[in-house]
């Protein structure tokens, strides 16, 4: 029997749907409701179910169909923002392609510093109040969504002022001043490696690379240096979209290194370690030394760039390879091959 792909109708699930029509697998998408056109448009989906939101995957009703539809459910970035990661964890019933247990390691910044620091890989230094502040740092907001109101300060008195400025705005919610994230600002520019971790074939793959275009601080070069100082601009990190990119060939060891500890120290602290996607995020100094300043334990949205593969995905495959269908293959492999089990926590 054909294995089922289900999916929330968001992030990359266009990408994902079209990787499981590719490799011959059955679609089931979990439409929030609303989009129902949006998906309709592009015809990928064999089955469609209306959800009133990501929570509602954790409803009794909707649990029993994935399971009567023998579903196995790729998670992805909306997932990770909107679902109840604890209930996720141990009242999701059906199969979840890729580790489970990463997702609430990826959310918390505590645990996400703890998995990049036992795995031994370059991280920014995280500073513990503001008044430390003595060189460029970044100021993260509790939780925030795509970089919303992170700004850069150079010192306590920097912090300060910034903070009034974009409170005055309303780009920072009352109280979220005191749960701020700090860390060493890295001056050089962001790498984002896409790789796959195949338990079938036991082997990191890089399957493409990206950078964010982030607003407002990607349009600062758009401004002489004079206006920028006159009009006071404090720029933000707000995601917008993707760039692809393709990184000098020597950089690749560096690459594969660390993708390598992140999939080693996964493997120590969260049982049954990286399984499928993983995105480390990175900034690479003028040295050419990267950095890692998060982690995405699931699919990216970057990947969304190449659903007819990338350069690298390219010279490991002879097919169009995008993240999605890379999945479907794997889910595929293993269950022609009876190793499903591994594949899915
Ligand atoms: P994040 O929400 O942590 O993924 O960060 C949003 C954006 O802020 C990133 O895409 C980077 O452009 C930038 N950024 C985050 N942390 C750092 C850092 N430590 N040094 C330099 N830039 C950073």
């Amino acid at each position: 029997m054909k294995a089922t792909i289900a999916v929330i109708g968001s992030h990359s699930a266009l990408q994902i749907l079209k990787g499981a029509k590719q490799e011959g697998l059955r679609t089931l998408l979990m439409c929030l409701r609303g989009r129902e056109s949006l998906y309709g448009r592009f015809g990928l989906a064999d089955r469609t179910v209306s959800i009133e939101s990501v929570e509602s995957i954790l409803e009794e009703d909707v649990q029993s169909l994935l399971e009567d539809e023998g579903a196995i459910f790729i998670p992805h970035g909306t997932l990770i923002s909107g679902a109840r990661l604890e209930d996720l964890e141990r009242r999701f019933r059906p199969k979840i392609f890729g580790n489970r247990f990463i997702f609430k390691w990826e959310y918390d910044r505590e645990l996400k510093d703890r998995l990049l620091s036992e795995a031994g890989i370059r991280t920014p230094k995280r500073l513990s109040s503001y008044s430390e502040i003595d060189g460029p740092v970044i100021v993260k907001l509790p939780g925030a969504e795509g970089g919303r109101g992170y700004f850069i300060a150079k010192s306590p008195r920097d912090f300060e002022s910034k903070i009034r400025q974009l409170s005055e705005k309303g780009l920072i919610k009352k109280g979220e001043e005191e749960k701020v994230f700090l860390q060493e600002y890295i001056i050089g520019v962001p790498v984002y490696p896409h790789y796959f971790r195949s338990v079938i074939e036991d082997r990191l793959e890089l399957m493409g690379c990206d950078r964010r275009y982030e607003t407002s601080i990607d349009s600062i070069g758009r401004i002489c240096a004079k206006d920028q100082l006159e009009l006071g601009i404090t720029p933000t990190f707000r995601v917008i979209g993707n760039i692809p990119l393709v990184l000098r060939e020597s950089l690749l060891v560096d690459i594969f290194e660390e993708g390598e500890k992140f999939v080693s120290a996964a493997g120590r602290l969260v049982p049954p370690g990286m399984i499928g996607p993983f995105c480390l995020e990175m900034i690479c100094d003028e040295e050419g030394k990267l950095h890692t300043f998060e982690f995405s334990g699931r699919i990216v949205a970057g990947t969304n760039l190449f659903v007819n593969g990338s350069p690298y995905s390219d010279l490991l495959f002879d097919d169009p390879m995008s993240m999605g269908r890379r999945i479907a293959r794997e889910i595929k492999t293993a269950a022609e091959q009876g190793m499903l089990e591994s594949v899915t926590t």
